[in-house]
């Protein structure tokens, strides 16, 4: 296949542009010019001026729970406990007998007048269904009474809070692991294969449909290597996966010896993930004044990254306050002679604040920063707030990069929506409305996004050879842009669409031609 009469963006130094592109197989050929007459009697696409990219990685994803959610009552932009209560009422008289309501997306530091939530509230509206309703940051689970039922008590967990009220009775609000292992235990056993196969589906054409040809995912913990597998399977994944496993797995993986990249073309199971604490809108986030919640200590993680080398499991590790960054740094520092010598490719995920003197350390230490530049303008309003003071350190992307650190984006989704043209605006604006960007020292260029969009990723999981370029001998995986948005000016990103999808030479989103 050729595509041709556009704009091809490789995103190699050595040949910046092209004006089209030369497929074979799955595999790009090269450009038009040089290898046209290699292929025999090649189908031509006319791209019509339109702009070729390395197909985006969304490098940081709760795919599973992004599938769930997309059907579940959302309660984003709720200005107060009434509102978000109202929404549940409306989707409890929904529910199936025997069913859960689950949702997502409530933020109770955005509410007016300032409240947290309740288990009483949703008892007021819901008293039969189980509810389970996350918090927009994963890190709080709001439940009704019934559904407290479910774990007859048993709440309290290491790494865990369970809030009481003045009589020491549980308010409904379950935070960091006593959420996750309530969640794990009695939420989300009860959806089936094919449940997850139908939810899954709809989220990858979606998903193709915003340019993603790969994705790191994080919901390993959830069964997420199954359900991809089943996918690949029946001939239906069509994006790469570099699947993570929690860190808990590890034991087992040391005992059947099993290493990292393990999988085929499409999944492949790549690394450990870890928290050190929790976040921002959850007031969990660990800093240096000494407030938040510790989830693995320095000492923890260095036992972690200690064991995973030899086993040669590179470790992600959740890190938002500056505390948890500096922890999470010193111990790959102090780790760096067992991993180093194996080429390990670890990361820290958001990097949300950071000591000034701690910026240098991610390219001096070799961690990758994988953060999500759509946070910084949707945090801004929280940071401003609860990290007053300190936000010229907060979602330091320019710094991070102006330091060396090997920058990664991601979307976080469900906490953000999966959309990298989204991540990419925010990144290079650093605002989601009509408002100035928010600490606009810290934004980025257009190719400075890109490399950590398309190309960075691809290195993070040891396949810098084989994708995130347009080259030839890598794989065809691509995304077509109605316009380049590295010719564009800033103001008209915002326009820049998806036109089609490739993935390895086939079209996953609405083949050309396109007029
Ligand atoms: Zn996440």
């Amino acid at each position: 296949m050729i595509l041709e009469n556009g704009v091809v963006r490789t995103l190699d130094p050595s040949l910046p542009v092209a004006a089209g592109l030369a497929i074979a197989g799955d595999r790009v050929a090269g450009g038009v010019a040089t290898h046209e007459s290699a292929l025999p009697s090649p189908e031509r696409v006319d791209l019509g001026g339109r702009c070729v990219l390395p197909g985006f990685t969304d490098a940081h994803v709760h795919f599973l729970q992004w599938a769930l959610y997309q059907g579940q009552v959302r309660l984003e932009g709720a200005r107060s406990l009434d509102e978000a209560v109202a929404r549940v009422a409306e989707a409890a008289r929904g529910v199936e007998p025997g069913r859960w309501l689950r949702g997502t997306g409530w933020r109770s530091g955005e509410w007016t007048p300032p409240v947290e939530p309740t288990k009483d509230a949703l008892d007021a509206v819901a008293p039969d269904v189980p509810v389970a309703l996350m918090a927009r940051d994963g890190h709080s689970l709001w439940l009704n009474s019934r559904a407290l039922a479910h774990a007859d008590g048993d709440l309290a967990v290491h790494g865990g809070v369970v809030e009481v009220d003045a009589r020491g009775e549980p308010t409904g609000v379950l935070r960091e692991e006593s959420a996750w292992r309530f969640r794990r235990r009695h939420v989300f056993p009860v959806i089936d294969d094919a449940e997850w196969g139908q939810l899954l589906r709809r989220a990858l054409q979606v998903a193709a449909s915003r340019g993603v040809t790969a994705i790191h995912d994080k919901d390993g913990w959830l069964g997420a290597a199954r359900q991809f597998q089943l996918l690949d399977r029946a001939g239906a994944l069509t994006l790469r996966v570099w699947q993570s496993l929690p860190a808990s797995s590890l034991g087992e993986l040391e005992d059947i010896g099993l290493i990292s990249g393990v999988g085929g073309d499409l999944l492949r199971i790549g690394y450990l993930k870890v928290f050190m604490d929790g976040t921002l809108g959850s007031q969990t986030a660990r800093l240096l004044d000494g407030s938040g919640v510790e989830i693995t200590s320095r000492e923890e993680l260095a036992e972690i990254v200690r064991r995973a080398a030899p086993a040669g499991w590179p470790v992600a590790v959740h890190a938002i306050g500056d505390r948890a960054n500096r922890d999470a740094l010193d111990a790959f520092e102090q780790t760096k002679d067992e991993w180093r010598p194996r080429g390990l490719r670890h990361r820290i995920e958001h990097a949300q604040l950071l000591a000034p003197e701690d910026v240098g350390r991610f390219d001096a230490v070799g961690v990758a920063a994988s953060v999500q530049f759509s946070h910084a303008p949707s945090d801004r309003d929280l940071a401003d707030r609860l990290w007053a003071g300190m936000t010229d350190r907060a979602y330091a992307y320019r710094s991070l990069h102006d330091a060396g650190a090997l920058l990664v984006n991601g979307s976080d989704a469900p906490v953000e929506e999966l959309d990298p043209l989204a991540g990419l605006r925010a990144g290079v604006l650093r605002t989601l409305d009509d408002r100035p960007g928010w600490q606009v020292e810290q934004a980025l260029t257009v190719e400075q996004a890109l490399l950590a969009t398309c190309v960075n990723p691809a290195w993070l999981e040891g396949a810098e050879r084989r994708r995130g370029k347009l080259l030839p001998g890598y794989l065809a995986d691509a995304v077509v842009l109605d316009r380049d948005p590295l010719a564009c000016p800033p103001e008209e990103l915002a326009e820049v669409k998806v036109v089609a999808t490739m993935l390895g030479g086939r079209w996953v989103h609405n083949p050309a031609p396109w007029d």
